[in-house]
């Protein structure tokens, strides 16, 4: 890719004078920006066109404050610069989300709610889980045995920390909630091991 755009800018030179430097210049940013990049989400390559539909865009099933689906949408992908992330979340939301950090253990607001309601991603308000399949699974993180629609959020190998674990994101803006793992109980068997920091309870009635 980057070769790819060394080539475009040895293309507009050939019929300009002194646009060299310019051109030059973009190219290093732009590859300072790729490995940048690359280095903070090794895993973004394998992630880009999750969900389908025309670029940019993702479908997701909406839900309503009390917790009823209101349809599959099409949606743009919410995008932002990480210093437009820093100025909105919470320092250890930030953290989390944005750079696959983890809360510590019993440090969040949720692993111990017991309420009925939904949880959004604490970014762009995607609902992602359900207090219908939370579980008490004794770890300090809210846990669930599945997202309230497959279809909000994205699972992800991720092989950092030198273990192989399956990274959970939000479909609609891709921030990173926790991990999943296969020791949860029925009906699934799966532990959706999340961070609060992460989501936004709505308390339903
Ligand atoms: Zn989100």
């Amino acid at each position: 890719m980057i070769e790819q755009l060394y080539e475009k800018s040895r293309l507009r030179n050939t019929d300009g004078v002194s646009n060299e430097r310019p051109s030059r210049r973009t190219f290093l940013l732009t590859a300072a920006g790729a490995a940048a990049l690359a280095a903070w989400r090794p895993s973004l390559a394998f992630a880009s066109g999750a969900g389908g539909g025309a670029p940019g865009t993702v479908t997701i099933v909406q839900f309503s404050d009390d917790g009823k689906p209101t349809g599959k949408v099409s949606v743009p992908r919410v995008v932002r610069s990480d210093g437009e992330w820093q100025q909105k979340l919470t320092p250890i939301s930030f953290q989390v989300t944005r750079h696959e950090g983890t809360e510590r253990p019993y440090s969040g607001n949720t692993w111990n709610n017991h309420d009925h309601g939904l949880y959004r991603c604490i970014c762009c308000d995607n609902a992602v889980f359900s207090s219908q399949t939370k579980f008490e699974s004794g770890t300090g993180w809210p846990s669930f045995w599945q997202p309230i629609a497959k279809e909000n959020v994205v699972e992800i190998r991720d092989m950092s920390l030198g273990m192989e674990r399956t990274a959970v994101s939000c479909r609609e803006c891709d921030a990173h909630l926790g991990h999943v793992f296969d020791d949860g109980p029925r009906p699934t068997g799966l532990r959706y091991c999340m961070n609060s920091a992460a989501m936004r309870f709505v308390k339903t009635a």
